[in-house]
């Protein structure tokens, strides 16, 4: 098997059943040289599965979605190459009746981190991760915020989260509408992995059941030697 046959099969073999920042950590560790991918931003980390979908697969992605207004179902081809990065700054701040806090962006580990629980308190806990400091003072509690303000905090990191997924423009073409397509770059790429290993190991089972052939064996050939050995039984 080439090593990446086995980098590609070692991801369907962890695939954490489509939770997204599990499987992006588990891609960029995989496909990438990022030392530690669970303190990206979510929109760097796109931006690198994106370049691993490119490199494995190519640019050209089937997209679908339903026209907001006329509701017809739409297909459209995407490539990734034309597609509308949004990137922000990995800091921010946010003034109210002045008092100046500090805040850094939403990272896959803080996503990880607050997993199961319940929205009020995965909000605290959230603005309390991404606080860095409140009037210059780095050891402040997100409880010295007033209400008003942490409000407002919690807007922009929710701009900031929508700004930095990947969205990609889509014209209908039965009614003209414009809208702006997001896409899970993560779950698209663990899916074209997904439908590749069991193309790929689905042969194994074929050759294997007709040659008797070890799966070690068969997944050693090349491409071409599989394909025709596949052709010649499929006679
Ligand atoms: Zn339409």
């Amino acid at each position: 098997m080439s090593s990446l046959d086995a980098s590609l099969v070692s991801v369907w073999e962890k695939d954490h059943d489509g939770a997204t920042s599990d499987n992006a950590i588990l891609l960029l560790k995989m496909f990438t040289d990022a030392g530690s991918p669970e303190s990206l931003s979510i929109g760097e980390r796109d931006r690198l599965v994106t370049d691993i979908r490119k490199a494995l697969f190519g640019s050209k992605i089937k997209g679908f979605d339903t026209c907001p207004k006329c509701k017809v179902d739409l297909v459209f081809d995407i490539d990734l190459n034309d597609l509308d990065f949004r990137s922000s700054s990995e800091k921010f701040i946010c003034y109210d009746e002045g008092v100046r806090a500090e805040m850094r962006t939403v990272t896959s580990q803080d996503i990880l981190d607050l997993k199961g629980m319940d929205t009020a308190r995965r909000c605290e806990a959230l603005l309390q991760k991404c606080l860095i400091s409140v009037n210059g003072n780095t050891s402040a509690d997100i409880s010295n915020i007033s209400p008003n303000h942490s409000s407002k905090i919690q807007d922009m990191i929710e701009e900031r989260d929508s700004n930095s997924l990947i969205h990609a423009n889509q014209v209908c073409a039965s009614c003209g509408n414009n809208w702006s397509v997001v896409l899970d770059i993560v779950s698209l790429l663990v899916e074209d992995i997904n439908v590749y290993v069991n193309q790929r190991l689905s042969e194994v089972c074929q050759l294997a059941k007709l040659s008797g052939w070890t799966e070690t064996e068969i997944l050693a050939m090349t491409d071409k030697k599989r394909e025709f050995y596949l052709e010649q039984m499929n006679e």
